[in-house]
């Protein structure tokens, strides 16, 4: 079943003598369950595609059909609900919101949309994250591979369509950006979570089903990955 649907999609920054081409004409779908990498040199379009994909930037030029809803046919309120319910996103820098503890910042996005914790969904998330002993500490409390689980809560917490990670490696050691992927896959192989993850880290990629690479905007490579 497909999940994403990409058709034709442009980005043009600025206009003019200043314009940049981010993204050129790009068309790919991904199926329910499905672990994407997506790779690419610096400055290739990587992170405007992301965005473009969670509802948080628009395209100047064709269409993201999520779960067969019409993304940007939608109004500035479906969009945010969109956002909430479908989108779960991992940055490379976390995020959190430092106010807030770590059960709050994993139950936020359910919060905001009106809905109640599920505890023992919680509950399974925090062990699997291993962050039982952390619950009630505040993000600078925490290691940055800590920081880095809270924010695969985050992004789990709502059982999202799909989850968009932006370098989620790129601010940790070699032991922490194992224990992330390992996380991001199990997710994956047992919720059965599509999962679209940004890296420079050809070993990583190579863990995925399946590796999109970017360059000038451009798909250049889409290869599943046989084991
Ligand atoms: P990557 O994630 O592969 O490093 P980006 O998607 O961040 O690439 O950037 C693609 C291109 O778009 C780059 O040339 C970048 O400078 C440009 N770009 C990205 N965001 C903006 C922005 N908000 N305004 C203008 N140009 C941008
Ligand atoms: P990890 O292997 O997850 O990166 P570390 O070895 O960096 O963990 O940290 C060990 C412990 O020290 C962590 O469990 C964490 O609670 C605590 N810790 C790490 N960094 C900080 C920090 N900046 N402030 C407070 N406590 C921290």
């Amino acid at each position: 079943m497909q999940i994403l649907k990409v058709e034709n999609l442009s980005k043009i920054y600025g206009s003019g003598e200043t314009a940049v081409k981010a993204l050129d004409n790009i068309s790919f779908s991904v199926n329910k369950g499905e672990f994407l990498a997506i790779v690419g040199p610096s400055g290739s379009g990587k992170s405007t595609l992301l965005h473009i994909l969670g509802g948080v930037d628009i395209p100047t030029k064709g269409k993201v059909i999520v779960d067969n809803t019409d993304v940007y046919a939608m109004d500035e309120t479906a969009l945010a609900i969109f956002r909430r319910r479908q989108i779960g996103l991992i940055y490379q820098f976390y995020n959190l919101i430092p106010v807030l503890d770590v059960t709050e910042n994993i139950t936020l996005p359910l919060l905001l949309d009106g809905r109640k914790v599920d505890q023992d969904n919680f509950n399974n998330i925090i062990k699997i994250l291993g962050l039982e002993e952390r619950l009630n500490h505040l993000p600078n409390q925490l290691s940055g591979g800590q920081q880095q689980r809270v924010s695969i809560g985050r992004a789990l917490i709502g059982s999202p369509a799909i989850i968009l990670a932006d370098e989620p490696t790129g601010n940790l050691d070699t032991k922490n950006s194992g224990e992330i992927i390992r996380l991001l896959k199990y997710f994956h192989e047992n919720y059965n979570q599509t999962l679209l993850v940004i890296t420079h880290d050809e070993s990583i990629a190579l863990q995925a089903d399946r590796i999109i690479s970017i360059e000038d905007g451009r798909i250049t490579r889409d290869e599943v990955i046989r084991r």
